[in-house]
């Protein structure tokens, strides 16, 4: 098969490197320059575990080539995959879905031949048939197939979840088209992977579904962890008791400090949106994007009350600053409302990220970056654990007493067990464990 990605960021260079691992022939675009003349030179833009060497091996048998010249690359493909940013609209909160209609637009003009065109973006439901129309409309003699494929794949494990994926979705009335698509996820039939083919607006809808009802699940847990506090529990074993029954599973039940990244806000924002246009709201996604929206603000009041009461003047140093771990994306990132709590309150804000740092700097105006975690404790009135990396999940908690000025520990995704923080003369406050 040959597959044109257009968009070569966090998915569309993953689905990119994978679809040629499979042995398909595949050329990622981009329209920015300098994301191609990187990757042309070997570089990778973004950090994704395991993905330079899957990049570079697929380049090298010449399976996998970037342009930032969309025609030609799009000329004689079988399918050419939309993967194109879908941020929050200014103003409105629904999906900005500018940047997909002008790629269909210029898919449009590009096609020859039969050709599948495939959403993997994240779209409204009903894109689909405005992508459709488009296309029709620039070139009406084309042959051609719009489906939908959203993308379930985790930052930090996307390439894991891309070749082992719980399961494929499909939105296509079209015989022909599903064929194709068989065709391009033929090689995971090996992993038995379960492919889903639905109606398209069924698999718009779904991956909206899926976002949502995780984001629900990690907020759900958020709030039992604030009455913990109060009821003197532990949300970790209640997440445990929980976890263990099947019907509701163990993932997802990690208290902390809201959730962040580049899908779940927007698109818990997007659903909420779609849903009141459509006169069906879903009011317990709409409380959810509120609770989380507070939630991340709340974070700095949490620190702010560890430091008793006050932090005008005191550093706080901040341990990690991207949504997760093994990432660099700093896209709704809950460190960027504890930065500006924190600072608003008059902290002095120090911050170490084993990754998001570059792209922490335009985001984080007047904080300062340490090169690891003891440089930022050193001086430091207390010290947050925002996002959970491996490099900070054995401290030498002697060496932090020794370099900051006071021994508080604020551990916002529950690393450490207290016994072992208190040892070491810290003061320490976790979420949920009273
Ligand atoms: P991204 O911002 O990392 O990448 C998008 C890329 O598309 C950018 O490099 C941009 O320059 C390029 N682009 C935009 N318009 C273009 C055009 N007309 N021609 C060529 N290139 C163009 O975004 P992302 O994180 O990869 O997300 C892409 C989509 O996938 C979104 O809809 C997102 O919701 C969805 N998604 C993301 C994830 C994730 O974990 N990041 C997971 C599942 C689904």
């Amino acid at each position: 098969m040959r597959i044109a990605m257009i968009g070569s960021g966090y998915v569309g260079l993953v689905s990119g490197a994978c679809f040629a691992d499979f042995g398909h022939d595949v050329i990622c675009v981009d329209k920015d320059p300098a994301k191609i003349e990187a990757l042309q030179a070997g570089r990778i833009p973004i950090f994704e575990p395991g993905l330079d060497a899957l990049v570079g091996d697929n380049v090298r048998q010449g399976r996998l080539s970037f342009t930032t010249e969309l025609a030609p690359a799009v000329a004689g493909a079988d399918a050419v995959f939309i993967a194109v940013g879908t941020p929050s609209r200014r103003g409105d909160g629904f999906a900005d879905l500018s940047f997909v209609y002008a790629a269909a637009r210029e898919i449009a003009g590009a096609i020859t031949g039969y050709t599948v065109v495939v959403t993997k973006s994240t779209v409204p439901v009903g894109t689909g048939d405005e992508v459709e129309h488009i296309i029709r409309e620039t070139a009406p003699e084309a042959e051609v197939a719009v489906v939908s494929n959203p993308e379930f794949l985790r930052e930090g494990a996307a390439i894991d979840d891309f070749k082992r994926p719980d399961r494929i979705v499909i939105g296509t009335e079209d015989a022909r088209a599903a064929a194709v698509m068989n065709e391009v996820y033929r090689p995971l039939y090996l992993n038995a992977a379960p492919i889903l083919v639905t109606g398209r607006r069924t698999a718009e809808l779904t991956k909206y579904a899926a976002n949502a009802f995780l984001a629900t699940k990690i907020t759900f847990i958020n709030e039992i962890a604030d009455l913990c506090e109060q009821v003197g529990a532990n949300v970790q074993e209640v997440a445990r008791g929980i976890g263990l029954d099947n019907r509701i599973g163990k993932k997802f039940l990690h208290a902390g400090p809201g959730y962040g990244g580049s899908c779940f806000p927007k698109d818990t924002l997007a659903l909420v949106k779609t849903a009141q246009d459509h006169g069906a709201p879903i009011r317990i996604v709409e409380t959810v994007v509120a609770v989380n929206d507070q939630r991340k603000r709340a974070m700095a009041r949490k620190v702010i009350a560890a430091c008793g009461g006050s932090v005008r003047g005191k550093t706080v140093a901040l341990l990690g600053l991207t949504f997760k771990p093994n990432t660099d994306d700093m896209r709704d990132a809950p460190s960027l409302s504890i930065v500006a709590g924190l600072r608003d309150a008059g902290a002095i804000v120090r911050a170490y990220d084993p990754e998001g740092m570059e792209q922490a700097r335009p985001l984080l105006e007047g904080i300062t970056y340490a090169e690891d975690a003891y440089h930022c404790a050193e001086g430091a009135d207390a010290l947050v654990i925002v996002t959970e990396w491996n490099a900070f999940r054995a401290l030498d908690f002697a060496r932090l007493r020794a370099a900051m000025t006071e021994a508080v520990l604020v551990d916002l995704r529950n690393v450490y067990s207290r016994n072992t923080v208190e040892k070491h003369g810290f003061r320490y406050s976790s979420i949920g464990i009273a």
